[in-house]
């Protein structure tokens, strides 16, 4: 197996609410080599997002090992993980998540400002990644003008806009339309044969089909086979 861009080492997650604790990861083993694009399926509640989270260092594991590219991430200072995160990690969700102030070439420039890119090479890469994804013509729109799927593009193109090696996506399909959702997932087929490593949330079996392979969760476990 090629060399892990992410690896965890029985990980663990707990969350306290209030007197209850929930002990969303139970022990996962998982190795994502560079260039996989896993699927993550599995039932509410079986930990998927938590998941996503702690590989995008979003989160720290209650017990476990987080590798980042050879290193343990866990124990890194919040700085340097949010340096990581911002520039090798790229993260879609389900509702889009833009600046409904901002327009779209805004919301793709976004990132690109904690990066230090300077303004003019900022719009630059943002109108390449919006024309890339068939928004050209809408640039200059707020995401309430737009659809949904041209939301879900344009928070895409935000993701992308640091080149990032990860892309990590939590159904980005499940509020879109079947139309809208294929357009989604063409997109990540071709970031699939860029050679990126893409880590994905979905419910729907047609979406995970575009994946190398299928990591199936229950209760916070990982099933076999992963
Ligand atoms: P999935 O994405 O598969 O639906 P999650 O990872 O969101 O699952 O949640 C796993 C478990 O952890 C669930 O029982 C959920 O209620 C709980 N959980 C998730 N996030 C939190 C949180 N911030 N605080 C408390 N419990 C949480
Ligand atoms: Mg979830």
């Amino acid at each position: 197996m090629s060399e892990a861009l992410v690896a965890l080492r029985a990980v663990t997650k707990v969350y306290r609410l209030g007197e209850v604790d929930v002990l969303a990861l139970a022990g996962v083993d998982l190795e994502v080599p560079k260039g996989d694009f896993a699927a993550l399926m599995g039932s509410s509640g079986s930990g998927k997002s938590t998941l996503l989270q702690l590989c995008g260092l979003l989160d720290r594991p209650s017990s476990g090992e987080v590798i980042w590219d050879g290193q343990e991430a866990s124990a890194f200072r919040e700085d340097h993980r949010a340096e990581l995160r911002g520039k090798h990690i790229g993260f879609v969700f389900q509702t889009f998540n833009l600046v409904p102030t901002l327009s779209a070439l805004l919301n793709v420039e976004f990132p690109l400002v904690f990066q230090g890119v300077p303004g003019r090479r900022r719009r630059v890469r943002a109108k390449e990644l919006l024309t890339r994804l068939g928004l050209a013509d809408r640039m200059l729109h707020r995401p309430d003008q737009l659809s949904g799927g041209q939301q879900q593009r344009v928070a895409l193109a935000r993701a992308l806009a640091a080149d990032p090696e990860l892309m990590l996506a939590d159904e980005p399909t499940g509020n879109l339309d079947s139309h809208a959702g294929r357009e989604i997932m063409e997109i990540f087929r071709w970031l699939r044969e860029e050679g990126r490593t893409i880590m994905m949330v979905t419910h729907d079996p047609e979406v995970a089909s575009f994946s190398h392979r299928i990591l199936r969760m229950r209760d916070g476990l990982l099933e076999d086979g992963a």
